[in-house]
């Protein structure tokens, strides 16, 4: 019983540790890449911050947009920030149902080439470009 009692106390001791560890500071929103560069995350809030500036491949581009070296958001429900976005390509290869298309941006600084969410209605909300994505360029949002 003894026994019992100080494994439970035990327990909740090294729980409040862990907890208290593994909160993160609220510094800064820059997370970093695999090859340890810094890069700054899609905006989870961007319909609320930033305005419709047009439509590209039949989905809709979220502004600022300053080309060649602003290129704002692209899509709505599967959204991919150009301006994040490296061009690496796994959310092209892991997409279940084949909606991104690699496409130039001549003259960007990040990347020449830009995951474009062409056949964005046919997303079945899987979170796999989401979750791979090496920058954390995409934001799904079930439509
Ligand atoms: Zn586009």
């Amino acid at each position: 019983m003894l026994q019992n009692q100080r494994n439970h106390k035990t327990f909740f001791m090294s729980f409040k540790l862990t907890a208290s560890r593994s909160r993160k500071p609220n510094i800064s929103r820059f997370l970093c890449n695999r090859d340890g560069e810094k890069f700054l995350p899609i905006d989870p809030d961007f319909q609320k911050n930033r305005q419709v500036v047009g439509e590209h491949n039949g989905h809709k581009v979220w502004g600022p947009v300053e080309p060649p070296t602003k290129l704002g958001i692209h899509g709505t429900n599967v959204a991919v920030d150009w301006d994040v976005c490296t061009g690496d390509g796994v959310c092209v290869d892991v997409c279940p149902v084949s909606l991104y298309d690699l496409v130039d941006a001549p003259g960007h600084p990040t990347s020449e080439k830009k995951s474009d969410p062409v056949r964005e209605p046919d997303c079945i909300q899987c979170l796999a470009c989401e979750m791979q994505c090496p920058t954390a360029a995409i934001k799904i949002t079930p439509p």
